[in-house]
């Protein structure tokens, strides 16, 4: 199919002139392969879609992948320079907008009606630079005239307090693998301006709404415009969701009485959480009576919890939402006072609290039919601890579905070589059914498959390597174990207990205990601007960086280095490259990680903590395949509640662990660093530690370093990397995706394209 096309296309050779025609080329594919269709559809609802870059995945869906490839070759280009030419879309923060993306490919991949609804926002989260070894936040704008959107004619208006606003639809194709396609619908209007952004930084007019509302994603919350901004984007985001589906339920002959039977909404954590109320209010303005339009919206809203970080669940003072979005409070104090009135004045169950402030995940649990968690630990703690009260009442409405990452973008497409091997080794069933990869247990051992994947991951440390060349002018040894953490910075997911390990690192080397093999530790992740301390943990991994790095005794063994603007085309370059998968989260706290998953898929080796979705790594692979360590969930809640942990008492009692926190205001990085946040970072790490770095990093340490001791032995290791891959399978975002139907959506898949 397409090959006359392909042959003149990439005969163009200009790398710009070639991205363009596969472009159109490739849209055009879409199209022709037509819509998945069917009565019932899934309105996936999310603030973030981090999709990455889409043209290698759409060749791979559309099944042009090798011609193209072939074609390109013929004519002296290569898929990553035709790759270059794309700029990766901003509209994603982390794992839950990946998730989001994995979602939708493996949803159009089952053949499942199902789109994603989100917010088009022109200059994405921000970019990361680093002056000064600290981190900076810049715009990143996308849009361009070689981006997948599509503009369409759908159009609605969105009233809020002060101004009415008139929207405009994008759509992006999502195509499956092998199958039909659906849409990513991207709302926008067409007067945002991007001139009001200061110079190079992310500051404009909060105020402005007909100018910011779709600049940038999770604007700056640390003043009251900010944090209404916020529900301005949210608001408008959920409108246009529920005028497009009171839309599209009516063209398929919808009475509105009967919506649950066309349409199914996931509400992806919180933020679209308003999308309850607006529909409720839109049918009552249909003549629906108050109670029966509760019910219908009841029916057809699910809710996904992502955290129980408190800090992270949202509430909104009431004079925000008076102010900003006025039409819906009568409905959410009506939904407040049934509550109020079927389970007494409990608090913790309020939507509206004492304070008068709104608990948007409160409005969701209530009048959702399903709330789930995203892996086993998470769910049972929601159940047991975070949200019993609410478990006590509705226990049909807990679930759990493990996340998964699609393994189309995750091995297909980032890693050729070892897809390549799998096929060649078990055929390739495991592209449709990834349970199959299992069959490559057979091989375990199998020295002629196990020197492949070895070689595959010496090829990948190369490419990833001279990736890094190109991009931060960073030279690495390829011989070196890569050890790696990339995710966002929290302090939960304790980066800066990584750090100290490489302040003990640097210690033991200059100490004259020379290691067998040098180490090189990969560090990827943006802070959120308002966000001191984990700025200050950049900051402090920077400055070892450099202080290591530059030490002629330590830097042929010993290698610190942080990525610039960590995002998923650095995620598909690094992830096959990586030895060592960085899991070290405090028990408790990680509610699933997918990078996890991404890092196994690809034959590293988890370092983790018993948190999140690392428990069932655990699980699939055995205590031999893993290397595990701390505190488990069980003894850090208790922690919590009994408020004992001290992280001053473990500093005083240790000198081992005080010397390694010392380093943090030591002369050396005064040097290279800022003293301003490295004390600060000093002082929250010796007298707060909320997330118990301390607890764990006598343990971290001793395990890393059974770990290395265990790469040595590297036909061992060989098989270790073998059985990760081969118990990839239950992580698959299909498997994920076939869960939520059955459970939740139960939706009828559109199977005639196959
Ligand atoms: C997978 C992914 C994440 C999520 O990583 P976790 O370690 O699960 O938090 C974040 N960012 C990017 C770019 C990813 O690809």
């Amino acid at each position: 199919m397409y090959e006359n096309e392909i042959i003149q296309i990439a005969a163009k050779k200009d790398p710009v002139e070639v991205y363009k025609g596969l472009l159109e080329l490739v849209k055009k594919a879409a199209e022709e392969k037509g819509r998945i269709s069917g009565k019932k559809k899934l309105y996936y609802i999310s603030a973030e879609f981090l999709i990455g870059k889409l043209l290698s995945n759409n060749l791979i869906n559309l099944g042009l992948y090798k011609t193209v490839d072939s074609e390109l070759k013929k004519n002296g280009l290569s898929m990553a320079e035709i790759e270059a030419v794309e700029n990766e879309p901003s509209l994603g923060n982390g794992g839950l907008g990946r998730l989001a993306a994995c979602f939708l490919d493996s949803i159009a991949t089952l053949g499942l009606p199902g789109d994603g609804i989100g917010l088009n926002y022109h200059l994405g989260l921000f970019k990361q630079v680093f002056e000064n070894n600290l981190q900076k936040e810049v715009p990143n704008p996308w849009i361009d005239d070689k981006s997948w959107l599509r503009k369409t004619d759908r159009s609605y208006e969105v009233r809020f307090g002060n101004a009415t606003v008139k929207s405009v639809m994008y759509e992006i194709d999502v195509t499956g693998y092998n199958n039909k396609t659906n849409t990513l619908k991207l709302f926008d209007i067409d007067s945002v301006d991007e001139s009001i952004v200061e110079g190079e930084s992310i500051w404009f007019d909060k105020n402005n709404i007909k100018r910011n509302l779709t600049l940038f994603l999770y604007p700056d919350d640390s003043d009251d415009q900010g944090r209404m901004l916020r529900i301005y984007q949210q608001y408008f985001m959920v409108s246009n969701a529920a005028q497009l589906i009171i839309a599209e339920a009516r063209e398929k002959g919808s009475n509105l009485h009967d919506l649950y039977d066309y349409a199914v909404i996931q509400i992806n954590d919180t933020h679209p959480t308003m999308v309850i109320p607006e529909l409720i209010r839109l049918l009552t303005n249909e003549g629906i009576e108050m109670d029966e339009a509760i019910d219908i919206v009841s029916k057809m809203c699910a809710y996904t919890n992502h955290t129980i970080l408190a800090e992270a669940l949202e509430k909104w003072p009431m004079w925000y939402m008076e102010k900003v979005v006025p039409c819906i409070m009568p409905i959410i104090r009506m939904l407040d006072v049934k509550v109020k009135e079927r389970f007494g004045n409990d608090e913790k169950l309020a939507i509206i609290d004492k304070n008068n402030n709104i608990h948007m995940a409160n409005i969701d649990i209530h009048y959702s039919y399903s709330v789930n968690g995203v892996a086993a630990l998470h769910t049972d703690i929601l159940k047991n601890s975070e949200l019993k009260v609410f478990a006590d009442i509705y226990p049909q409405k807990f679930n759990n579905k493990t996340n998964g990452i699609t393994f189309r973008r995750w091995l297909l497409h980032c890693n050729h070589e070892l897809t390549e091997l799998l096929e060649s080794k078990i055929g390739d069933g495991f592209k449709k059914d990834a349970d199959e990869l299992k069959k490559l247990l057979e091989f375990e051992n199998d020295k002629e498959v196990l020197n492949a994947i070895a070689d595959i991951k010496q090829k990948h440390k190369q490419i990833f390597a001279d990736y890094l060349e190109k991009q931060q002018g960073i030279k690495i040894d390829t011989n070196s174990i890569f050890d790696v953490q990339v995710k966002r910075l929290h302090e939960y997911k304790r980066q800066q207990m990584n750090a100290l390990y490489a302040i003990y690192k640097y210690m033991d080397i200059k100490a004259g205990n020379k290691p067998k093999r040098p180490l090189t530790m990969i560090f990827g992740a943006k802070a959120a601007p308002a966000y001191t301390i984990a700025k200050d943990i950049i900051h402090l991994i920077i400055c070892l960086s450099e202080l290591i790095n530059n030490d002629p005794e330590v830097s042929p063994y010993l290698k610190v280095v942080m990525l610039e603007n960590y995002n998923v085309t650095y995620a598909e370059n690094v992830i096959p490259a990586a030895d060592i998968s960085e899991q070290i989260s405090l028990a408790s706290k990680e509610a699933s990680g997918t990078s996890n998953m991404k890092f196994m898929l690809n034959g590293a080796v988890t370092l983790g903590t018993e948190d999140g979705a690392n428990v069932e790594i655990h699980e699939f692979v055995g205590d031999d395949n893993i290397f595990i360590f701390g505190e488990s969930s069980d003894t850090v809640i208790k922690h919590y509640e009994k408020a004992d942990y001290s992280a001053e008492s473990i500093y005083d009692a240790d000198p081992e662990i005080a010397k390694l926190v010392d380093f943090i205001i030591s002369k050396e990085l005064f040097k290279v660093g800022n003293k301003k946040s490295l004390i600060r970072l000093y002082m929250e790490i010796l007298t707060k530690d909320w997330f118990m770095t301390l607890l764990d990093v006598k343990s971290y340490i001793s395990e890393k370093e059974k770990m290395l001791e265990a790469y040595e032995d590297r036909e061992a290791w060989e098989k270790m990397m073998l059985k990760n891959i081969a118990n990839a399978g239950f992580f698959s975002s299909d498997r994920t995706i076939n869960q939520y139907n059955e459970d939740i959506w139960k939706l009828t898949a559109d199977l005639s394209a196959q």
